[in-house]
């Protein structure tokens, strides 16, 4: 796949916010946050979206869930937060690096728009 701005925040070419990093993923706080809590956790293996994860990938997608469930717990609003994947530019995928929006610190409403 192409390369993303977010693998050379893996690398630590670019500066980010990390709250988290571990052998197989990153979280760090989203630039442009939606909410007082706006992380993304993203693989350190490249998939540019969620579609192109095949079963070998099951254990990650997996770590990545968990991911999300400790650093909303980390910033305290881990019993009240969203998780979202955009899959493809149509719903809004800007950055073709698979990530997960875990959100939280305000009210949502559902359906999102
Ligand atoms: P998407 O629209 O692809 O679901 O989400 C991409 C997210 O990445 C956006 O919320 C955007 O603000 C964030 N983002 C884009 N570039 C950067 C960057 O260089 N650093 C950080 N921390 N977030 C970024």
């Amino acid at each position: 796949m192409t390369e993303t701005i977010f693998a050379k925040i893996i690398r630590r070419e670019i500066p980010a916010d990390i709250v988290y990093e571990d052998d197989r993923c990153l979280a760090f706080r989203d630039v442009n946050p939606q909410a007082p809590v706006h992380i993304l956790v993203i693989p350190k293996q490249p998939i540019a979206r969620l579609m192109d994860a095949v079963d070998d990938d099951e254990s990650l997608l997996g770590h990545l869930l968990l991911t999300a469930n400790k650093v909303a717990a980390d910033e305290g609003i881990g019993d009240a937060f969203r998780v979202a994947i955009n899959n493809g530019a149509g719903v809004g995928q800007s950055v073709f690096h698979l990530h997960l929006h875990v959100l939280g610190g305000r009210s949502f409403t559902w359906p999102p728009g």
